[in-house]
């Protein structure tokens, strides 16, 4: 039987654009997901499509003995950073105790490669900018705590059983496919381009900019926006380099934009006008967060973002905005 990859959670945002890319690179894909948060118009025409709950490792069984998986990349989780605060344990059982299920049929299969969605918010409030791996993880809610414990225990897998790992932590996804047959929906909608678009098109009467006091040039919050192909792209990257490297890579641009430069760079790819309104600050948000550029993720896996400039993520997200299928 051909050797396939395993996309679980592969409806979601980032794991159906990494199925997408994966498919035009000619890798055989099966997608697993729950749909709790997934889009099965999400999944490209062709890639099979299996339901399955990482909280339920008789779903997964099935699947595993059908395929002869050569690896799985794990976008699996719930990722509310809020609802991880007030339902811990919604978010340490399904994105821990699910992970260690999955884990556990991988190994009962021998299936020993993994490429995990990992984030910067296993760093917690930045000690110092940009961020490298180094930096001290100290996570400041279940939601980063929850990935952080995962990432301990691939190394103590990799150890003890073999287990090749790659955790990316990713910055600020944003954007859609080029083509806009996929894009992000998230419901409830929480990120900022997203909002600002369906302020703009008038779905939302404003966007509230949580923070203008904050320490920086405009006194709002800076992030690094890094764009959905290009975190796709690292993640075949990853995969093809686990025989030689095992271990943690942030993806970022190493470029910090504000929440009012996102706002100005929408009315210029738009030509529309954003309502705004200033808002106190939203619990937990550091003044700035971005990566250090030149890091593992270009001398290790080879990858570099594609998408630099602003405009040209945000140009992505409103195409998909003003054709969205789901
Ligand atoms: N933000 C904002 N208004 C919103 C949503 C987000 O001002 O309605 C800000 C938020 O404070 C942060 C930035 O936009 O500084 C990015 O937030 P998002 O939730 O998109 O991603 P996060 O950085 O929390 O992962």
């Amino acid at each position: 039987m051909e050797k396939t990859v395993l996309i679980m959670g592969g409806a979601g945002y980032i794991g159906s654009h990494t199925v997408k890319h994966l498919q035009e690179q000619g890798y055989s894909c099966v997608v697993a997901d729950n749909l709790v948060y997934g889009h099965r118009q999400a999944v490209p025409e062709g890639v099979p499509f299996e339901k399955a709950d990482l909280a339920d490792v008789a779903s997964l069984e099935p699947i595993f003995s059908k395929y002869d998986f050569s690896a799985v990349l794990h976008f699996a989780a719930y990722a509310y950073v809020g609802e991880s605060v007030t339902d811990p344990q919604k978010y340490y059982q399904n994105n821990v105790a699910g992970t260690l299920n999955l884990l556990s049929v991988m190994k009962k299969h021998h299936v020993n490669k993994i490429v995990f969605s990992s984030t910067c918010a296993t760093y917690g409030e930045p000690k110092y900018t940009p961020m490298d791996e180094k930096h001290p993880q100290n996570p400041i809610n279940p939601y980063g705590r929850s990935k952080l414990m995962i990432e301990q225990v691939f190394a103590d897998y990799a150890r003890a059983y073999g287990l090749k790992y790659a955790a990316l932590r990713y910055f600020n996804a944003a954007g859609a496919a080029q083509d806009a047959s996929i894009g992000e929906s998230h419901n409830p909608e929480t990120h900022l381009i997203p909002l600002v678009l369906q302020a703009i098109k008038g779905e939302r009467s404003c966007i509230k900019i949580f923070g203008t006091d904050y320490p920086t040039p405009d006194g709002t919050c800076l992030r690094d926006y890094i764009h959905v192909e290009d975190l796709a792209c690292a993640h075949r990257l990853a995969l093809e380099k686990l025989n030689d490297f095992s271990g943690y890579v942030n993806l970022g641009t190493g470029i910090k934009t504000s929440v009012k430069d996102i706002i100005a760079a929408a009315e210029k790819v738009t030509g529309k006008t954003c309502p705004v309104q200033p808002a106190p600050r939203r619990a937990g948000d550091p003044a700035e967060l971005y990566a250090a550029a030149h890091g593992p993720a270009e001398t290790v896996l080879g990858w570099k973002p594609r998408y630099l400039q602003i405009e040209d993520i945000i140009a992505t997200a409103w195409k998909w905005e003003q054709n969205r299928r789901y």
